[in-house]
């Protein structure tokens, strides 16, 4: 195991993702579908790979056995295509006006809403088409009333070879919370929207429901293909469902967020940290400055909630976190300029996880790991690699 304190660090703060871990995430989630009957995995690559770097991702998950990609928009799909990828690959936003040409010329499958997507994306066809179905989150997809009509047409396009129907599926509420009504119901809706879709004519080669949460909690939702994004970045999808000692727990994170201490200094008993004075010192004590702030996607709710990692010890936040800097109390050591300051990371040296993060400042750890960037530079390591082969790249 390469430990990434060893490699190169820029003289600021670095991301630093382990695609060793990717790969381990995406072979542990082959294992979950695995079973008699065939369940192709999907790794969710959208936004910018969850902060990730979506093509290094990508190029990682594809080469542990992802069948397909997803991402939310054509120009993310573009982008994956410009990058040598040529799998199987689904975007699922778009906007009026969208590429859809330049979708389907690159082999990718796109997604239709509504009646106007459908002859929007018809219009420029032969195209691969999935319809999606809201089944009861009440975001993106064709409503219940809609479906019926959705599928005559798309049947009628398909006959008249401008369209051809790929996929149907949906998207769970709340399947982080294996107990909550609303995934029994949007299972039964969804089974209702393909009996509906069978009895317009289509065929769809795959259907699919499952985010990460439902791919680790809820194997009724597994239909034909699993779509997992934060599992892929070894995350938790359901840090509120209990523990467990199975997959979830075998998860590994892929991302360290580290800097370099830029100071360290004494302050004395009732002296006030950072804008405000949020917090004052109750004794005399040390403050170190880290050069990361909410200008690098740090979040501002972290002040005085969240900690970081110092010479072995957890350091608390004190204070507002500013734009570009935050002050972490160094209680009472004096650790020189340059020293590793964790974020977050895997936790296994025991720093704080993304998830930390998130429950600190009341947020997912999604939030965390797709919002932190700005001035980080992005560095991708392997620690299965003989020498743990690293490269930076500017985000
Ligand atoms: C983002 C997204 C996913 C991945 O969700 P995770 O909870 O990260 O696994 C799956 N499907 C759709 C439609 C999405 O937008």
């Amino acid at each position: 195991m390469i430990d990434p304190m060893s490699d190169p660090v820029p003289p600021r703060a670095e991301i630093v993702v382990d695609l060793a871990a990717v790969r381990h995430n995406v072979r542990l989630l082959k294992d979950v579908v695995r079973g008699e009957r065939p369940v192709a995995l999907m790794a969710v690559v959208k936004a910018d790979g969850y902060g990730h770097g979506m093509v290094e991702v990508a190029a990682a998950a594809r080469a542990a056995g992802a069948d397909w990609l997803g991402v939310a928009t054509i120009e993310e799909a573009l982008a994956l295509r410009a990058a040598g990828d040529r799998g199987p690959l689904l975007c699922w936003l778009s906007a009026p006006g969208d590429d859809f040409a330049a979708a389907v010329a690159a082999d990718v499958e796109v997604t239709a809403y509504s009646l106007e997507e459908l002859e929007e994306i018809a219009a420029v066809g032969p195209a691969r088409v999935q319809l999606k179905v809201d089944t009861g989150l009440s975001r993106g997809g064709a409503a219940r009333q809609d479906w019926h009509d959705l599928f005559a047409v798309a049947s009628d396009l398909e006959r008249e070879g401008r369209i051809r129907v790929t996929g149907i599926w949906s998207h769970f509420a709340a399947s982080d919370d294996p107990a909550h009504p609303a995934n029994d119901a949007q299972e039964a809706a969804f089974r209702d929207a393909l009996a509906l879709a069978a009895s317009a004519g289509l065929e769809p080669d795959v259907t699919h429901l499952a985010n990460s949460a439902a791919t680790l909690l809820r194997p009724s939702s597994h239909f034909d293909l699993v779509r997992c994004g934060i599992a892929t970045y070894g995350l938790d999808p359901a840090p509120g469902a209990g523990s467990d000692d199975g997959p979830r727990a075998a998860l590994r994170p892929a991302m360290t967020a580290r800097a370099r201490l830029v100071m360290s200094k004494a302050i004395a008993a009732g002296d006030g940290v950072s804008y405000g004075h949020t917090w004052h010192a109750p004794d005399d004590t040390t403050v170190g400055l880290v050069p990361a702030g909410y200008g690098d996607g740090v979040p501002r709710a972290a002040g005085n909630v969240a900690a970081v990692w110092v010479d072995d010890a957890l350091r608390p936040i004190r204070g507002r976190v500013c734009m570009d800097q935050v002050v972490v109390d160094l209680g009472g050591e004096l650790p020189p300029p340059g020293t590793e300051v964790v974020l977050f990371g895997p936790g296994d040296r025991g720093e704080p996880t993304a998830q930390d993060w998130a429950e600190a400042v009341d947020t997912i750890s999604y939030e965390i790991v797709t919002r932190v960037g700005g001035r980080f530079v992005r560095r991708h390591i392997d620690t299965d690699a003989p020498g743990g082969a690293s490269e930076r790249t500017a985000r």
